[in-house]
């Protein structure tokens, strides 16, 4: 099997696996318990927390762990924009992307329907990016929280997020990124990207599903949404989970060692790769934009085609991928961010996305070309057959 799904779901990496172990067997105890074992975990999460908080150029106490990219999405927008709220009544606004993932987007419904908060959405251009100009355009005395993402989950497109950040904060307006793609490829550096909030997910790195972490600069105020025992500050309550934060550590700190190299590689193979779909399927079209782009994500649609039929027969060949992000995967709705590039419902049903990790190999992805070539052509000449 050729695995080009990547942004949905990575294998746990052998070094992260070796990291968490002895937290899930011998070193089990709950970090709350005041025992050797207790302490042994309390320790192990703390220096799980200065790892991250070391990759992310933030203090320690502006990590808050959570289960998920999910959670870190619902906490930064729920909980900073209520507890703005909360201080300053007149702050009842909050500004997403026409692009952001649903763990983004339904939050911000979420504050709409039972919070009184109006959603402002700004538009992206054709390439998928979020113009300065476009934000400024959106952006009130009321609103309280920007949320626009670090790199699309679907169509792979970097965001300018140092110049967003700057142009909320120039009107008083605090500032999230979901940076879940974006970790294990792009700088993560919270001074030097200028974000308040900023959310990971361990799965999408080569740690286990159910782990993630949102960054909160320290004067942020952030109203908690799982109320409980205090844990990560009062942030967050519920026993940690230790093996995860271990696990998301290393993971974070083995992407960021290797990244410049992986990178560089990993782009290298991507371009090789869309040239070769292109050649192989000239009215082929690729999707987010031709440079600011993840090295991890190839997009495409496949017109006179449908992404699902293109799917199977991938399959059939022994390459797996997603037709979008894997949320949207089975729904029969065309992907609000492929239409909120301009594209139409009818060519977004025909979008395939491969994504790969950096284990990716140029045999494998020459491969994966050649089936496309195939798969197209083959329910091309289906489509053509019936027509008859
Ligand atoms: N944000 C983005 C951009 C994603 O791609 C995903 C997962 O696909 C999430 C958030 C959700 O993360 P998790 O699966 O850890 O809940």
């Amino acid at each position: 099997m050729i695995f080009l799904d990547a942004a949905a779901a990575t294998p746990v990496r052998r070094e992260v696996l070796d990291a968490m172990w002895p937290y899930l067997t011998g070193g089990f105890g709950n970090p709350s318990s005041h025992h050797t074992l207790g302490e042994g975990a309390a320790a192990a999460l703390a220096a799980a927390r200065s790892a991250v908080a070391g990759v992310l150029g933030c203090r320690p106490g502006e990590v808050v762990f959570t289960s998920g990219g999910t959670e870190a999405d619902n906490l930064a927008v729920k909980g900073i924009a209520l507890a703005r709220q909360a201080a300053n009544p007149q702050l009842d606004r909050v500004v997403i992307s026409a692009v952001e993932h649903p763990a983004v987007e339904e939050s911000a419904r979420y504050l709409e329907r039972f919070h009184g908060f109006a959603v402002d959405v700004v538009p992206v251009d054709p390439t998928g990016r979020v113009t300065p100009a476009a934000l400024a355009h959106v952006l009130r005395p009321e609103t309280a929280l920007v949320s626009i993402m670090y790199a699309n989950n679907e169509v792979g497109t970097i965001q300018p997020i140092a110049a967003l950040a700057e142009m909320a904060h120039a009107r008083g307006i605090l500032f999230h990124t979901d940076a879940v793609q974006a970790a294990g490829w792009l700088p993560l550096d919270t001074r030097a990207l200028g974000v308040d909030a900023m959310s990971i997910s361990g799965h999408k790195l080569g740690a286990p599903k159910g782990c993630g972490m949102l960054f909160v600069r320290s004067r942020v105020r952030l109203e908690p949404l799982i109320h409980g025992g205090g844990q990560e500050r009062g942030r967050r309550s519920g026993t940690e989970n230790v093996a995860g934060a271990v696990g998301l550590a290393a993971a974070l700190t083995l992407a960021q060692g290797r990244q410049a190299e992986q990178y560089a590689r990993v782009a290298a193979l991507r371009d090789r790769f869309i040239g070769a779909v292109l050649a192989g399927v000239p009215e082929a079209v690729l999707t987010g934009h031709a440079r600011e782009r993840l090295p991890s994500v190839a997009s495409f649609c496949f017109p006179g085609t449908s992404g699902e039929a293109v799917l199977l027969e991938l399959e059939r060949h022994g390459v797996v991928c997603s037709s979008g992000s894997a949320c949207a995967a089975g729904s029969d709705e065309p992907s609000t961010v492929l239409t909120a590039l301009g594209i139409s419902a009818e060519v977004a049903q025909t979008a395939v996305r491969f994504s790969f990790d950096a284990s990716v190999a140029q045999a494998d992805l020459d491969a994966a070309a050649a089936a496309v070539r195939a798969a197209v052509a083959s329910i091309k000449s289906l489509g053509a057959g019936q027509d008859r």
